[in-house]
């Protein structure tokens, strides 16, 4: 479908949520942009920087390990100081009032639980970067802890002190798993939904793109608010291809 204008599409979009039972949103990097965290794929995005490393490289050399970290904490000053924006705020003032039962999200920055929806509540598709988790026997880290260490080696990715084993963000990399449950809560709550909000994400990434295309499929109205065309705008109900703060900022009061 073709995108009405601003006040029309947040109209629409104000109507699509009061005849709503149940509302899916489903977020990806856009929604974080305006809290000054870039994306991957706008001109500028983080992959027209460097490339990603791979879940198997991370695994096979200490040197992609310890360049793992160092660019990890190279970004900290970007993710450790963001608040969350007005596409955050206006999902956890839904969630508030019952509308949103959980938010699913592509996102690793932790932003939807500091908007305060509850951590149990943010279905994690891609993980956290604001922790960190040995590969082996998954204890839980702090990066403040992993810094101490890094800095103190002169740059070496420390291990897991109860087992040995590699220690990473708590991260999806290209190449790891998909987390099953997260993947499973992701499906039951699409397939239960009855309007599905697809925000800031280019819906490329399979399998997260399947989820906007499984809720329309089961009957829900779907949403899309991204600045840039998606390849499932046609089959989508209402497109706002605006910028995501200012489309839903009238949200956050209601
Ligand atoms: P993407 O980079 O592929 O797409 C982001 C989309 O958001 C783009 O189409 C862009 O046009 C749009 N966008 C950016 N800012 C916007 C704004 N203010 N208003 C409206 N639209 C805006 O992101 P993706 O599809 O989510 O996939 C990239 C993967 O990388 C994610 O799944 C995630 O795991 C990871 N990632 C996460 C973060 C984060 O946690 N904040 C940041 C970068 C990448
Ligand atoms: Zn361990």
């Amino acid at each position: 479908m073709t995108a009405p204008d601003l006040e029309t599409g947040i109209g629409r979009l104000r109507d699509l949520v009061a005849g709503a039972s149940r509302v899916v949103p489903f977020t990806g990097a856009g929604i974080s942009t305006e809290c000054g965290i870039p994306d991957f794929r706008s001109p500028g995005g983080i992959w027209t920087k460097m490339q990603p490393i791979s879940f198997d490289a991370f695994l096979a050399s200490q040197e992609m390990r310890d360049e793992s970290w160092r660019r990890r904490f190279a970004m900290q000053d970007q993710f450790g100081q963001a608040q969350p924006g007005r596409g955050h705020l206006a999902l956890a003032a839904l969630y508030r009032v019952g509308k949103v039962p959980r938010v699913v999200t592509q996102n690793i920055d932790n932003l939807h639980q500091a908007s305060g929806i509850a951590p149990d509540d943010v279905v994690e598709l891609h993980g956290n970067t604001t922790y960190a988790t040995c590969l082996d026997c998954a204890a839980r880290y702090e990066l403040r802890w992993v810094r101490e260490r890094f800095d103190a080696s002169g740059g070496r990715a420390p291990e897991c002190s109860s087992c040995g084993g590699y220690i990473k963000t708590a991260t999806v990399s290209f190449g790891q798993a998909m987390p099953e449950a997260a993947m499973h809560r992701a499906q039951r709550l699409t397939l239960a939904c009855d309007l599905f909000l697809a925000i800031g994400s280019s819906l490329v990434v399979w399998p997260a793109a399947g989820f906007p295309l499984m809720a329309k499929r089961n009957g829900a109205a779907l949403v899309i608010i991204n600045r840039e065309s998606t390849e499932l705008d046609q089959i989508a109900d209402l497109v706002i291809r605006e910028d995501i703060g200012t489309a839903l900022a009238p949200f956050t009061a209601n």
